[in-house]
């Protein structure tokens, strides 16, 4: 499965894609341009302090050589001036391309996020938590490497170097040519380690995106690991993906090492060139000795930023192949959300001969289903496990969608509705309830719901039974739940969860049973709030208990994907097939 994701993610049209990439990261900086040019300008200050010094270091010579100290007093300050000078393009250079960089990390996170709150739950069925954290964190962070230290690592030593060869231009152009002539060869190097280092770079957020996979599942379910045994296997598992992690970096870093003395190998050979050369009277021309002391020193400080410039690279890399990594969620397709009408209030629903199958499978789990549900009437859903229910609930909400047939409310087709009109009719009530870190109150009120009164909330928790758990609580409804509301029981947490759904009172409420027993005084005020939040509203429930599923108005038995049978419990009880058998094994085990 790794080595499988490692090749897909390697089989891309490299260069093209390289430079779409940067192309697309560019245009979150182009809004931010008036503080690249201040970046630009302090960088170019800081270049050009650069070849006034080397001008500094002819003057100073050329003075010695002349005995001639009139100019001590200037020489003397242009030291000052030329290390202020330096050091104030600096500073404004690097404060300004560094609010840039988090500038664009700041937009860019936003979005990733705000682009997982609108993909389609399949998305999500796909993809591990970890491997989306790790987009968020620290592929990210790569990614304002590249914008900003690249960035400014160019400016600041791309100006440097602009200035010096300027410089060195003006000193002796033929000498200058000479230097230079060492480009190509420096190019081709750079833009081989560039190849490898990319590929190295995804490897790595990968592997990055394992670990955080691993490390999540583990302490998510640290019980299910110590109990099943599974230490040894996590800590392998663990162990693995940092290893890998750790060698690939290795091998990142060999490829950055061995690139900066190649490099440096190359400016040398440029070097030693230009010695021999400059020595012959035609090349030397008419520089005085000041001038060819500062051009050899000029030379020797352009290996710095050189070498600088070219380390850039692995920089620009990794931020590319992390910047594609999240370009990749960015154009997942968003839920499809074409219906143009707002549903005012939803009243009856049917299901004619749908069929539904999961996107990229062809097995329909569903299979020509034919249901109403009637407002304000229940219907439970009973069948083993793996039957369609679960898909079946997720079809209102249109968690699922691309099903054949039908599926209509109030006569007309679901999808030719917003989706925000038709899930602010739908209330949710899940097995797995999902507490948000804040009060027991926010948690009632959560969403939409927010600005809910103090009463209005006090009023729903009433009614959900949670007003007995709280009250005990020393901050009663404004105790705070601790993450995923790990404080709470099962069946407390499942309380608050149905006074969400009463609070939001929407006329349709899908209910998932929890399977889980619980002690028969939590499941007396569950079954009680129960039947309050179900009181007037088309409820279809996902049943366990036989208590709710006798209560059904209407009684749908699934198996592999299909009704069987559908009606109420006497009538069901009466046509002696699947249910009746169902209800009697039922009935034994409670
Ligand atoms: P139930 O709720 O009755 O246990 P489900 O609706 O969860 O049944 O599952 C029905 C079928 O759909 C099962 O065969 C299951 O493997 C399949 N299924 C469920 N979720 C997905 C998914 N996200 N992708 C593909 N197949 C799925």
């Amino acid at each position: 499965m790794q080595s499988d994701q490692t090749l897909k993610s390697e089989s891309h049209p490299e260069v093209d894609s390289a430079w779409q990439t940067y192309k697309r990261l560019l245009v979150y900086v182009r809004p931010l341009w008036l503080i690249f040019l201040v970046s630009f300008i302090g960088f170019a200050i800081y270049g050009a302090g650069q070849a006034l010094s080397a001008k500094w270091l002819e003057m100073v010579v050329d003075t010695v050589q002349r005995n001639d100290y009139d100019q001590r007093w200037f020489l003397a300050a242009a030291v000052m001036g030329i290390f202020i000078l330096r050091g104030l393009g600096a500073f404004i250079g690097n404060y300004s391309i560094a609010y840039v960089g988090r500038e664009v990390i700041h937009r860019l996170r936003t979005q990733v996020f705000e682009r997982l709150l609108l993909l389609p739950s399949h998305y999500y069925s796909h993809k591990s938590s970890g491997e989306l954290l790790a987009k968020l964190t620290y592929n990210v962070e790569q990614v304002t490497e590249a914008v900003t230290n690249a960035i400014k690592v160019l400016f600041r030593e791309g100006l440097t170097v602009a200035g010096l060869l300027g410089y060195m231009f003006y000193l002796n152009w033929k000498l200058t040519l000479i230097f230079i002539a060492a480009g190509p060869l420096i190019g081709l190097v750079v833009s081989m380690a560039a190849k490898r280092m990319r590929k190295l770079s995804r490897r790595i957020q990968k592997s990055v995106g394992d670990i955080t996979e691993s490390a999540s599942e583990s302490i998510k379910g640290y019980q299910v690991v110590r109990i099943f045994g599974g230490a040894e296997a996590e800590r392998g598992r663990f162990e693995q993906a940092s290893l890998h992690n750790k060698r690939q970096f290795m091998k990142l870093v060999v490829t950055q090492s061995l690139n900066t003395p190649i490099i440096q190998l190359l400016v040398a050979l440029a070097l030693s060139a230009l010695l021999f050369l400059a020595m012959h009277p035609d090349v030397m021309g008419s520089m005085s000795t000041g001038g060819f002391v500062a051009f050899l020193t000029a030379a020797g400080m352009i290996t710095k930023p050189l070498r600088l410039l070219t380390d850039i690279t692995s920089i620009v890399q990794k931020g590319i192949a992390a910047a594609e990594s999240l370009f990749e969620v960015l154009d997942e397709p968003v839920e499809q959300d074409s219906g143009s009408r707002t549903l005012e209030r939803i009243g009856d629903i049917e299901f004619r001969h749908l069929h539904f199958a999961y996107p990229g499978t062809d097995k329909e789990v569903l299979q020509d289903i034919c249901l109403s549900l009637p407002q304000g009437r229940s219907v439970a859903l009973v069948g083993r496990s793996g039957s369609g229910k679960t898909t079946m609930a997720s079809l209102l909400p249109r968690f699922n969608d691309g099903w054949t047939g039908e599926l209509l409310v109030n006569g007309e087709p679901l999808e030719s509705f917003t989706l925000d009109s038709l899930r602010s009719q739908i209330s949710l009530v899940n097995q797995n309830v999902v507490l948000f870190n804040g009060t027991i109150a926010e948690n009632i009120a959560y969403g939409a719901m927010a600005g809910a009164s103090e009463t209005a909330i006090l009023a729903a928790a009433e009614a959900a039974h949670v007003t007995e758990f709280v009250e005990r609580l020393p901050q009663g409804i404004h105790t705070r739940v601790g993450e995923n509301g790990v404080l709470l029981s099962g069946g407390q947490r499942q309380r608050i969860a149905i006074a969400r759904a009463i609070l939001k009172d929407a006329p349709i409420l899908i209910l998932d049973e929890a399977t889980s027993a619980l002690d028969s005084e939590s499941e007396r005020h569950i079954q009680d709030a129960l039947e309050e939040v179900m009181r007037g509203r088309t409820t279809l429930v996902i049943a366990h208990r036989l208590s709710t599923i006798e209560k059904a108005d209407i009684i749908v038995v699934m198996e592999d994907g299909r009704i069987i049978e559908q009606g109420s419990h006497s009538e069901l009880l009466e046509q002696q097939g699947a249910y009746s058998k169902f209800h009697i094994l039922q009935t034994d085990t409670e």
